[in-house]
């Protein structure tokens, strides 16, 4: 067996209990074959291996974000970004688009994303008004960080017909000046609507763009798996994304999730979770209950896709809508004789001692998102009623209770820094310092695993990936610094200096 790559001098957190920390990781083909001490390198190497001299530096399982959303991501990067790190003032948005619209030709869409009102000054949303002072001539689309309330200047109401006479549609509102009835360009709930309906698709030139962004994004960010979570993944979405491996313009794995409405569709053609190969997978069916679920439908379809061998991914942020979804599976087990295929829920976002119990007697995964507690942890601390706040994104009593926890982005919604999860997961600390649930602090060995071997686990692969360890792919990252050693705070200051992916370096810092 030839060796193709060597890693010395390395200081390797293999997250493999057999042998939790090496000096030395060998590769054959694209997989690892051995793990162990630098004495072992002149027996290793070969006339044609390739030796890394890592010089001390701490190498760790490639990450794995296991919920997040391709093609958002694309948007977002051709988008302007107007999160809070950009952005604090309905100025700073104007000036933004002032910008890009000076860049633009005139008549072509302007996206923005991720405004926040909690963290503009002044606390209000931007108008059609304040966008018309610096864009007429672009239709503008900026939309908030929930994707459930967009701002569009004149020009783009008027490209989606929505004028004073426009009726409410249903499950959706547009907001009105009140004196005279026009719209203010504030539209709840019609973002998807305006997107997929009113403006053009994106052009070939720029979904290609987009895609290398993200690319470079995810491979800089040591991101060697991602696990794709869109309800309205579909069959031609999952052969655009087969297309995107085969021309390698996506280096990293991919496992994708079919749409709750679409799975039928993947099963005529023979399709289930587990199908593919180690570039590309189909994963769990992704269910997203409405507002108010109706429980007899989420268990029937909870049981038609489990009997079907449909693993579950369950987008559950509230306590009764994992209620809902839990129950669901209750009714999968009570109804079928296999009675868990590791079905997920997504977020998990209040998880109650009573909710907690029966996600482990169900043997759930959880899928959680650490860098919500960095991002938004000001906000849940001033907005969610003092009785919730104890169940926001735990992560170590469900450990504790033996849970399998995953973390993952849900990016866009923020950004998919596997060590920025790292840090927040350990620190519990938001960016304004705020701690949320210091009692949920988990050690930097548990928060490696929720994005290594647990992230595996979430989507069955963990025999193949998610540690360094003998057998396993060479999907592998070096730090700059070792998590395990530095101060908690100085964890997300911690950067990818080389990123690589069975057996191949794709990336270097
Ligand atoms: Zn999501």
């Amino acid at each position: 067996m030839p060796t193709d790559l060597i890693l010395k001098n390395a200081n390797v957190v293999t997250m493999d209990a057999a042998r939790p920390r090496a000096e030395l990781a060998a590769v054959s083909g694209d997989s690892i074959f051995f793990t162990g001490g630098n004495t072992e390198l002149e027996r290793l190497t070969g006339r044609s291996s390739k030796v890394i001299d890592c010089a001390g530096r701490t190498v760790v399982p490639g990450f794995n974000d296991a919920h997040l959303h391709l093609f958002s991501f694309v948007r977002k990067l051709l988008s302007i970004d107007l999160s809070p790190a950009s952005v604090r003032s309905i100025e700073d948005i104007k000036e933004a688009v002032r910008k890009k619209a000076q860049a633009t030709p005139p008549g072509t869409w302007i996206s923005g994303t991720d405004y926040n009102e909690f963290y503009l000054q002044g606390g209000r949303i931007p108008t059609r008004w304040d966008l018309d002072e610096v864009t007429p001539d672009h239709p503008v689309v900026l939309s908030h960080r929930s994707l459930h309330e967009c701002v569009l200047n004149s020009l783009a109401l008027k490209l989606a017909g929505i004028n004073a006479e426009t009726q409410e549609p249903p499950n959706a509102r547009i907001e009105r000046d009140l004196a005279t009835g026009e719209p203010n360009g504030i539209l709840i709930d019609m973002l998807s609507y305006i997107r997929s309906e009113v403006m053009p698709p994106f052009s070939d030139e720029e979904m290609a763009e987009g895609v290398a962004l993200a690319d470079r994004y995810f491979l800089s960010h040591g991101i060697t798996s991602f696990q794709e979570a869109t309800v309205s993944n579909d069959l031609a979405r999952w052969e655009k994304i087969c297309s995107l491996k085969l021309n390698d313009d996506l280096r990293s794995r991919i496992t994708m999730m079919a749409g709750a409405p679409f799975w039928k569709d993947f099963k005529q053609k023979g399709l289930k979770t587990g199908y593919g190969d180690n570039l590309m997978q189909l994963g769990a069916v992704k269910v997203m209950p409405a507002v108010r679920p109706e429980q007899s439908e989420l268990n029937q379809l909870a049981l038609d896709c489990h009997k079907a061998g449909f693993q579950l991914a369950f987008h559950a942020v509230d306590e009764a809508t994992v209620d809902a979804a839990i129950t669901a599976m209750e009714y999968v087990s009570e109804h079928s004789p296999v009675k868990t295929r590791r079905h997920r829920i997504e977020h998990c976002g209040e998880c109650t001692p009573s909710l907690l119990e029966r996600i482990k007697k169900l043997g759930l995964v959880i899928i959680t998102q650490p860098p919500f507690i960095y991002y938004n942890g000001e906000r849940y601390l001033a907005t969610v009623p003092k009785t919730q706040q104890p169940w926001l994104y735990r992560i170590r009593s469900p450990l504790e209770a033996g849970i399998v926890v995953a973390g993952s982005s849900d990016s866009p919604v923020v950004t998919a820094d596997p060590l920025a999860g790292i840090y927040a997961a350990v620190t519990r600390r938001a960016e304004n310092g705020q701690v949320l649930l210091p009692e949920e602090r988990i050690t930097v060995e548990q928060a490696l695993a929720l994005y290594t071997v647990n992230a595996a686990y979430s989507s069955f692969e963990e025999k193949t990936r998610g540690s360094i360890a003998p057998g396993k792919l060479a999907d592998m990252v070096i730090l700059s610094g070792d998590p395990t050693r530095v101060p908690p705070e100085k964890i997300k200051d911690i950067k990818v200096e080389m990123t690589i992916i069975g057996g191949e370096v794709v990336w270097e810092g």
